[in-house]
């Protein structure tokens, strides 16, 4: 693990040489929350002036691919609509190759999810109620509620998850032809100033696998799933061509390492430098390199080419 601004000109030149693509995560390398992180933009500008193809890939499924390219075009990020991928398209083409006879799904996520699921002309199993003040038999009788028709459940973000939902999510899960999906399986969710953390939807899948004795076919990073669509997508043709950008050791570095592509760990966002010198990951999440957050890269692009 290499500090980049420590390379000398030459190996500088070589690291920029050494790669065509750049796949880059949003939430703590471009942005934290909806503020662009200093430096980020003009980054994203000077790595596409030296003719780098980016694709950003995000976990984030609460937001459409649609809503990320308004904010970050907003941020004034030079950005396109096609070079994002979030997990939802992934998740939905690999639901339709299932060719569910009823195409009914239990979802606990959000209304992004839903949508995109009903686009695609899947019917949603009804969740809630929201709100239960009844005796703990109705609760449990409406939980164990199972006509058979549910064909897949889907666990991911949802902000408005509740008791009821991952019990009916556990029901359906207990017939074994039912798919389990997940996706997000982030443990932690960093938020607001600070980097505040929330829990992330990866504990929840944890509860359900942990309850069923099930494991959910995981559609986000570290998931290689995600890059089996993102190869295809933008047609990567030599992994060791392209450089991951990411903020999380376990999800980004741990995807780079899943896909053979390098690392370059940002430290504006979920990683800090104490988790560079006390590494508790697996050895596949060891960036190559790290810096404090993509304005050192503009300034060493800068510093080389002078662009
Ligand atoms: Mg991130």
């Amino acid at each position: 693990m290499q500090d980049l601004t420590k390379l000398t000109d030459q190996e500088l030149g070589d690291f920029f040489n050494s790669f065509d693509t750049i796949l880059a995560d949003i939430d703590g390398v471009l942005r934290n929350v909806l503020q662009p992180i200093p430096g980020s933009v003009e980054a994203i500008k000077s790595l596409k002036k030296m003719g780098k193809q980016f694709t950003f890939v995000t976990n984030n499924t609460t937001k459409s691919v649609d809503t990320l390219y308004q904010e970050l075009k907003a941020a004034g990020f030079d950005v396109e609509k096609s070079e994002i991928v979030t997990p939802l398209a992934p998740m939905v083409s690999h639901l339709q190759k299932q060719n569910l006879p009823r195409k009914t799904v239990f979802v606990i996520g959000m209304p992004v999810i839903k949508q995109a699921l009903k686009d695609a002309g899947f019917t949603l199993a009804p969740n809630g109620p929201d709100r239960f003040k009844d005796a703990i038999e109705v609760f449990s009788s409406l939980a164990i509620e199972d006509d058979g028709s549910v064909e897949a459940v889907i666990c991911d973000v949802d902000m408005n998850l509740n008791y009821l939902n991952l019990q009916k999510a556990a029901t359906f899960l207990e017939r074994p032809e039912v798919i389990f999906i997940a996706g997000a399986t982030d443990v932690k969710f960093p938020v607001g100033k600070g980097n505040r953390i929330l829990i992330g939807p990866g504990i929840f899948i944890q509860i359900l696998e942990r309850m069923t004795k099930r494991t959910a076919i995981k559609i986000a990073k570290p998931s290689p799933f995600l890059n089996e669509f993102i190869v295809e997508k933008y047609g990567i043709k030599d992994r060791s061509r392209v450089l991951f950008i990411g903020d999380s050791i376990p999800e980004d570095m741990g995807f780079a390492g899943n896909c053979g592509y390098k690392k370059l760990l940002v430290l504006s966002g979920l990683a800090k430098k104490s988790s560079l010198e006390n590494w508790e990951f697996e050895e596949k999440c060891k960036p190559e390199f790290y810096v404090d957050s993509l304005k050192e890269v503009h300034e060493l692009a800068l510093r080389l080419f002078g662009k």
